[in-house]
């Protein structure tokens, strides 16, 4: 099968909401807006060189793709992955802009990450290759120019790594040039969960808007990372969810009577994965079995393009909430709509990273530290304002949260754009 890429999903996504805004009419956006988001403004690309503990040089591949700064400094993660590649970062950069603008955040989009697999790297290799990346990107980013996060394969020790090198660069105490840090070098709390915590609202708000009750209701996720398993932690302890299914890398584990997150969450962070767990009454599905159970909720939160096709014609549920950046192509997109499965689209789905993130570079530059409570609470202001913006916008037009979603944004951005 072809390779779908992802850089012309979104582009695709763009152009199809361009197309409906125009049947609205009175939706309508400049043309020049559509051309000026089909390309990032930098495609930044560094060869940079790192000497492993074993005293052996490598050199590693680092992209930086600045998609558009037009609402303020431009802001993404930073992935550590194998896949790694330029297409995909020009992608998740042009849905980190998307996201940004539909949350009202003063925030541009940007996306970057190095092509290596972090799992074959010791530690101190580790610290060794995020600080020569953050070296060679120094000149790129800053707190009002670019603000890298973590994303697949990085998390809050690594951009304590980063920011401490371009620190000892800069000969300032500024820390605000990453967000996503830990808690004892200038992180926001809350952050760790902000992605998967956005999701459980985005679900609370869904089933909210159908005069439904959570309680009870099933949910299968695939992906058990940072996004993933706080998801699965807060969608049951919060809302009274169950969850009958969980799959990573290493394969996909179903129970009709429901998973235990805690056991889980205690097993993950001894094994890594969940590979080899196993209680009473569990199952191991293939991935296609996976997405063929009846549940009221799907979530995709690992990679990108894993509902494809042949899993949208065979998903039993009600809606897809998308955890992960692009998990459905155009195909399972239409396939979904003509079923009549509701989709959360990913830029509003997976926000609330970004607006913890935005939380976090505020406490920095205000010399703050705000309770968790707090944090938590401007969150849940934030995410579901704006899922129910998104929810009536696209009732009211008889278009997708996805293009409803798109057109938002592209508004805001618009506006920007011609003042
Ligand atoms: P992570 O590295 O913490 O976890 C990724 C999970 O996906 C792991 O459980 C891994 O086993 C699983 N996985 C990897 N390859 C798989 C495969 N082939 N099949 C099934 N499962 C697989 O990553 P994360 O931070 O949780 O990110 C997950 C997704 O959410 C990505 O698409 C990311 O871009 C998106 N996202 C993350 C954040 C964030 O704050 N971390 C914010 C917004 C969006």
């Amino acid at each position: 099968m072809e390779q779908i890429n992802l850089f012309h999903l979104s582009k695709h996504q763009l152009a199809e909401s361009y197309e409906k805004g125009k049947e609205l009419k009175k939706e309508y956006v400049s043309e020049n807006i559509i051309k000026i988001l089909s390309n990032p403004k930098h495609e930044i690309i560094v060869n940079f060189p790192v000497t492993l503990e074993d005293g052996t040089l490598q050199i590693f591949k680092g992209y930086r793709i600045q998609h558009s700064n037009l609402l303020g400094p431009y802001k993404g993660g930073l992935r550590f992955h194998p896949m790694v590649h330029l297409d995909e970062c020009k992608a998740l950069a042009f849905w980190m802009t998307i996201k940004c603008s539909l949350a009202g955040l003063p925030l541009g989009g940007a996306k970057g990450g190095i092509k290596f697999n972090p799992k074959e790297y010791s530690q101190e290799n580790l610290k060794r290759i995020s600080k020569g990346f953050s070296k060679a990107l120094y000149k790129y980013i800053g707190p009002k120019r670019d603000i890298p996060a973590p994303d697949m394969g990085t998390n809050a020790q690594i951009m304590d790594w980063m920011t401490a090198s371009c620190k000892a660069v800069n000969k300032d105490h500024d820390k605000s040039m990453f967000t996503g840090k830990t808690l004892m070098y200038g992180g926001s709390k809350g952050r760790n969960e902000a992605t998967g915590r956005g999701v459980m609202i985005c679900a609370r708000e869904w089933f909210k808007s159908k005069n439904k009750d959570t309680n009870g209701k099933t949910f299968i996720i695939q992906g058990f990372g940072n996004v993933g398993s706080n998801a699965a932690h807060l969608l049951t302890s919060e809302l009274g969810m169950k969850c009958l299914g969980i799959g990573d890398h290493t394969g996909y584990i179903f129970s009709r009577d429901g998973l235990s997150i805690p056991d889980l969450l205690k097993y993950q962070e001894e094994y890594k994965s969940i590979e080899g767990y196993d209680v009473n009454n569990i199952e191991k599905l293939t991935k296609q079995d996976f997405f063929q159970v009846q549940t009221d909720v799907v979530i995709p939160a690992a990679l990108e393009l894993q509902i494809l096709s042949e899993e949208a014609k065979t998903l039993n549920c009600s809606v897809v909430i998308e955890g992960a950046n692009g998990p459905l192509d155009l195909e399972a997109d239409k396939i979904l709509k003509d079923r009549n499965i509701d989709i959360v689209p990913d830029v509003l789905a997976n926000s609330g990273g970004v607006i913890v993130s935005y939380y976090e570079w505020l406490q920095n530059n205000r010399m703050e530290y705000w309770s968790y409570k707090d944090v938590v609470s401007r969150l849940d202001e934030k995410m579901s304002s704006t899922f129910n913006k998104v929810d009536k916008y696209s009732t009211d037009n008889n278009i997708t949260k996805r293009v409803a979603s798109y057109l938002l944004a592209i508004k805001n951005l618009d506006y920007a754009y011609q003042v």
